[in-house]
């Protein structure tokens, strides 16, 4: 379902241009607009989850696909080897801006622990 209001949305439909590094029929990546990172990606389904509070069995298809696909994504851009987080915001209270799930890929860059 496309919620028109979701900024993720409709770069996934098409009405925002944006340059897909990956699309096929489950989920979508692209790069962040405000790169916290060299490497910085947004991984996504196309379904309208808003976050990973809302996850249930029945999106495990889904959620296999996007950890294979952020895994390629790591290999294809150098940061495999380096190392990389790959981080989710559920709500408010942890971050999450955009209330569609999606998981951000880093890398590139030393990673502190604990997040902040
Ligand atoms: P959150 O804060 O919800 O965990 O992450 C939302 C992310 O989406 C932020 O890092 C923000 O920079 C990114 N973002 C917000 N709007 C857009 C947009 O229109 N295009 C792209 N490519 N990224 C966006
Ligand atoms: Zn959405």
């Amino acid at each position: 379902m496309t919620v028109v209001d979701c900024v993720f949305c409709r770069i996934i439909s098409g009405e925002i241009p944006t340059d897909f590094l990956h699309n096929d029929d489950l989920v979508v990546a692209f790069r962040d607009i405000t790169p916290k990172a060299p490497t910085h990606i947004l991984l996504m389904p196309r379904e309208h989850v808003v976050a990973a509070a809302d996850l249930t069995d029945a999106h495990g298809p889904m959620l296999g696909r996007l950890f294979a696909v952020a895994a390629n994504l790591a290999r294809d851009t150098g940061i495999a080897e380096s190392g990389f987080r790959l981080v989710t915001n559920s709500g408010k209270g942890a971050g999450q801006s955009v209330p569609h799930l999606h998981f951000h890929l880093l890398g590139g860059r030393p990673m502190r622990w604990p997040p902040g």
